[in-house]
């Protein structure tokens, strides 16, 4: 039976329910007077405190999801692009991806780094590599790293991570410094998530892969990863832990995306019943080309049009949860979903252990091909010239706006004199320290241009200050 508070796996993503969700999707995806009811409950609505969104819950969004009336779904773009825009106005938040290890103990279909892969190199940054990764992302820009690791309990045991997380926010370059480090690390016990809280990590991110328990079974045939109710019980137990920024994330392809969809919204409600707080973010990850792995091998690969959707009515469906893209996917389809509600990409990244010290992209460990192979000065000037504010904040954590904390700051009206003079002091930062002369110009004339933008005139004059103290040569402002 579908319950949204059990701590269960299969009572928070009830088979049953998500086969109904569907089936009442297909009744009614003609269904005008529901669908205008839906997306009227979903708009913005101001009141004296701000602007609110209601967001929609799995059903609702799914009945969205099953519209293709051409009409209303250029209404749900709209609506998506409205909804960004009252949240998180035109900021970007960058962030890379730095593989720590890729040896791994599991056994998935789709990830090349599976245990039986005999041919693939299988490398483990020691300290001292570490460093000198992080030295080649500070060096680019970077402020903000997700660091990546197979499973492997002996290779890659936790005390291994925790090393690696100490050593990224010990290394100050020049005028750069890690300063938050989310961690896409595989399903573990509260204890050691605790220990990760301890290290000071921000988002722990843990994609589902898919919320099919059947073909999870199936696409994780061996290891511990095979345990479909231990990984998807995990932000449960991160939240124990004291994790309380969680990240959630289905790679599409896999399964039917509609089941996907229903699943993830389920995940996210579950979260928000039993621990007060909604996932931080969520990732929309594709299933891409790798080493021994090719996609079509997987049948529900969806198009750039169905992805775009999906984009759009998470950001409807969830509107105070963060939408993080990756270089999975190209320029274009990253311009089109940045629109529709998209709040967090990478840039520059390498996917393989040790990528970022080579003066060519290596493919040799590689967890799969990426298709925005920019640097990321060329992506932070792109962003500027369609009007967006790359934002290399990471103010929130270090400030305890966590959790809830975070969720009340979005909700109160206050991200325009939080977030947004925050992403104008870090590109600032950006510029003096990375950027090249053209987009160092861009960058100082959209900052401009967008300090008038901040409602509060005590904010707007302490930022005026601090911008001209960072060029003078001061770092890390923040509010
Ligand atoms: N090993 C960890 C785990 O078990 O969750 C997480 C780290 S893994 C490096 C990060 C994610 O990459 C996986 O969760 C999976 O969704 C994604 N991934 C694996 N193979 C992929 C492929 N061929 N194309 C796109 N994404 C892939």
């Amino acid at each position: 039976m579908y319950d949204p508070k059990s701590l269960c796996a299969d009572k928070f993503i009830d088979d049953a329910e998500i086969k109904e969700t569907l089936a009442y999707a297909d009744a009614n995806k003609d269904n005008i007077e529901l669908i205008d009811s839906i997306l009227k409950k979903a708009r913005p609505y101001k009141t004296d405190k701000g602007t609110f969104c209601r967001g929609l819950n799995h059903r609702e969004a799914s009945v969205l999801l099953a519209c293709e009336i051409p009409e209303k779904v250029q209404e749900m773009y709209a609506l998506a692009e409205e909804i960004k825009k009252a949240f998180y106005g035109n900021r970007i938040v960058m962030f890379a991806p730095l593989y720590l290890s890729n040896y791994c103990v599991n056994g998935c279909l789709y990830c090349p780094y599976h245990m039986k892969n005999k041919h693939i190199a299988r490398k483990k940054l020691t300290q001292e590599e570490v460093e000198k990764e992080v030295i080649a992302l500070q060096d680019m820009g970077h402020k903000r790293l997700a660091i990546e690791a197979g499973e492997d309990p002996v290779n890659n045991p936790i005390e291994y991570i925790l090393e690696c997380i100490n050593t990224i926010y010990s290394i100050k370059h020049k005028n750069g410094a890690i300063r938050r480090v989310n961690v896409n690390i595989a399903a573990t016990t509260v204890e050691n998530y605790r220990k990760l809280k301890d290290a000071g990590i921000g988002t722990y991110i843990l994609f589902q892969e898919t919320y099919h328990k059947e073909s999870y079974l199936r696409l994780h045939p061996t290891g511990p990863k095979h345990d479909y109710n231990y990984h998807t019980e995990a932000m449960d137990r991160a939240m124990e832990g004291g994790i309380d920024d969680v990240g959630l994330g289905v790679l599409f392809g896999l399964e039917l995306y509609r089941y996907e969809f229903a699943g993830l919204l389920m995940h996210a409600e579950h979260l928000e019943a039993v621990h007060g707080v909604g996932p931080h973010t969520i990732s929309v990850p594709r299933v891409k080309k790798a080493d021994d792995i090719d996609p079509s091998q997987f049948d529900n690969g969806i198009s750039d049009e169905t992805f775009a959707k999906i984009c759009a009515l998470i950001r409807i469906a969830v509107p105070y949860t963060g939408m993080i893209i990756s270089t999975r996917e190209s320029q274009s389809v990253r311009e089109k979903v940045i629109r529709l509600g998209v709040s967090q990409i990478s840039g520059a990244s390498r996917t393989s252990v040790g990528g970022y010290t080579e003066e060519l992209r290596p493919h040799d460990t590689e967890q799969f091909d990426v298709s925005d192979q920019r640097t990321l000065n060329e992506v932070v000037e792109w962003l500027m010239e369609m009007g967006y504010i790359p934002s290399f904040c990471t103010a929130c954590y270090r400030e305890g706006r966590t959790g809830d904390r975070f969720m009340s700051l979005c909700k109160s009206g206050q991200i325009q004199n939080c977030c947004h003079p925050n992403a104008l002091m870090t590109l600032k930062e950006f510029l003096m320290d990375y950027a090249s002369p053209h987009t160092h110009e861009i960058g100082d004339a959209l900052i401009a241009k967008e300090i008038e933008n901040i409602p509060n005139p005590k904010v707007r004059e302490i930022v005026i200050k601090n911008l001209k103290e960072i060029a003078e040569g001061k770092r890390d402002f923040r509010f």
